[in-house]
């Protein structure tokens, strides 16, 4: 498979190099599996670190949080017997229950613990995220025996204000409806020998591919939606509703990892989508896609411009090849 990229070069008169004729470069690559582009401003430094102090805001947060025990117990909905019989999941620590504004037609939210209200990305467990993220694939198995209709399941996190959480408390989203989102429709439509050629062509070249967890392949995005975008597949799965215990257990080690290694970055926000397809496409790989958003901060640049938001194209400060390298052996064995 060919990995399409081109890098344009024009010249400016620099008035760092006392206007002397200097080159301008930008890169654009092309997604070898949906087809959308991306820009890489090497050497820009887009997202600053920031030393918001984001214990005292959960601090100060935590004293009237609806997901921090004993209020969410009181203020949080449960789903009816007829679909999830106990109201409520729980698995572990973590509490699933439904959204209270619908944001699809099947919507949950699930907090890793009640009392967990702050949970810095360094020292995230693997354990948490295992039953957290299993709390949310029994839901979506349990909504789709209910409502065969509803066939596209996805698994997400907005974690932190900036990126688009309104609580601080953290927490996943799980969704099923009976529409796809524009990037379930075009992953659904990828042929199956497409998905095993993109992965293979990674591995074979090594610069973006990070190590396999178990069931799941790690990598880098060669053409990246986001900062520092890290992405999974899980062969012979379609949907979160096929994944097993051990599935869950590969992919919550995997997530672990990422999320320290964002931590070690000096990033604590961030956005997850697992995206699934209905369980019957054939050759599908389960998709994970995991971004780096804005820190918190006062007067804080958002990592969204009217690239993303108005081109759909991503442009971001470095290249995938510099953060596998960062990532280094962390997703081997
Ligand atoms: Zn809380």
């Amino acid at each position: 498979m060919e990995l399409k990229r081109e890098v344009q070069t024009a010249e400016i008169l620099d008035p760092r190099r006392d206007f002397q004729p200097t080159p301008t470069s930008v890169e654009v690559r092309w997604d070898p599996l949906i087809g959308y582009s991306s820009r890489i401003v090497a050497g820009a430094s887009f997202l600053p670190p920031s030393d918001f102090d984001l214990e005292a805001f959960g601090r100060q947060t935590a004293e009237n949080c609806f997901f921090c025990a004993p209020r969410l117990e009181a203020v949080t909905p449960k789903f009816p017997a007829g679909l999830i019989s106990e109201g409520r999941i729980h698995r572990g620590e973590a509490v699933l229950f439904p959204n209270i504004q619908a944001y699809s037609l099947y919507s949950s939210v699930s907090v890793y613990s009640p009392n967990l209200h702050y949970m810095p990305l360094k020292s995230v467990a693997a354990s948490i995220v295992a039953d957290n993220l299993g709390a949310q694939v029994d839901f979506l198995a349990r909504a789709a025996r209910y409502d065969s209709t509803a066939r596209w399941a996805s698994i997400n996190a907005n974690h932190m204000l900036p990126s688009g959480s309104s609580l601080f408390h953290p927490h996943l989203q799980g969704s099923l409806d009976r529409h796809p989102t524009i990037v379930q429709e075009l992953l659904a439509r990828v042929p199956a020998d497409r998905f095993r050629d993109y992965l293979n062509t990674e591995k074979l070249l090594g610069q973006r591919y990070l190590g396999r967890l178990g069931s799941v392949d790690w990598l880098t995005s060669f053409a990246p939606f986001g900062f520092n975008e890290l992405r999974a597949f899980v062969p012979s799965v379609a949907s979160p509703v096929q994944l097993s215990q051990a599935h869950v257990q590969d992919l919550a080690e995997g997530i672990t990892r990422a999320l320290r290694f964002y931590g070690e970055l000096g990033f604590e926000c961030f956005n997850l989508a697992i995206y699934g397809a209905p369980p019957e496409t054939d050759g599908y790989m389960l998709s994970l896609r995991l971004v780096c958003r804005s820190n918190l901060q006062h007067l804080y640049r958002s990592d969204v411009a009217y690239f993303e938001r108005l081109h759909w194209q991503a442009m971001v400060d470095s290249t995938p090849e510099e953060l596998a390298q960062k990532a280094g052996d962390r997703f081997r064995g």
